[in-house]
């Protein structure tokens, strides 16, 4: 079985996910702890839980979503995966920092590829890599269908969707990706996205205004 637990980090009000197992291995998702207090909160977390770090995986590569994964991967030395078509936007990101006024340097580079052929492993559990481009050009989210749940990044937001105007976003690819990828997915489906409050399936297909 597979767990799950949020933080909340950065400027941006990021979600951070940490899942993990009962042999104690996890995964940190979208790290965006900005400074040493954040990223000592985490750590603190995966501490006192002696969680074993296994891999930085992450729906997509915006600022906010990466600052904290240099940290991570210094400390535990994991590998960092992203989908391969992100990489344009995870090789901006200097450019972007630099836009919003962020002290970056430290922009990492990716120790693999995500794909969604292939389902990630975490001991005996395994989680579909879904594709969802829109928001970025290489989003996905991670579904863990006995769990009920989907990690989607900033793809579906309860009440709303992810922005589409940065390089690479498409809103026509977003709303289609949401339709066919998660809207395909059990009603019952808890969606933890990279933003606000946790959501269902049931409830966005009802009540989101851009997908009726
Ligand atoms: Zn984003």
């Amino acid at each position: 079985m597979l767990y799950i637990e949020s933080f909340t980090f950065n400027a941006f009000q990021e979600n951070t996910y940490l899942i993990y197992n009962d042999k104690k291995e996890c995964w940190i998702v979208d790290p965006g702890m900005y400074d040493n207090n954040e990223t000592k909160h985490l750590v603190e977390f995966i501490d006192q839980k002696q969680l074993q770090p296994k891999a930085i995986i992450n729906t997509h590569t915006h600022l906010d979503h990466i600052f904290g994964v240099d940290a991570l991967k210094t400390r535990y030395s994991i590998p960092f995966l992203v989908h391969e078509k992100d990489l344009p936007v995870l090789n901006g990101a200097a450019g972007s920092a630099m836009l919003f006024g962020f002290d970056f340097k430290n922009i990492p580079q990716p120790d693999d590829f995500l794909s969604e052929t292939q389902p990630l492993q975490l001991g005996t559990d395994e989680v579909t890599i879904l594709f969802t481009p829109g928001h970025s050009p290489g989003s996905v989210s991670f579904y863990y269908g006995p769990g009920n749940w989907v990690i989607g990044g900033d793809v579906l937001f309860s009440g709303s969707i992810g922005r589409t105007d940065l390089p690479g976003g498409n809103f026509d690819t977003l709303i289609y990706s949401i339709r066919t990828q998660l809207f395909s997915l059990p009603d019952e489906t808890v969606v933890h996205s990279g933003h606000g409050p946790a959501t269902t399936i049931a409830h966005e297909k009802k009540y989101n205004p851009f997908l009726q």
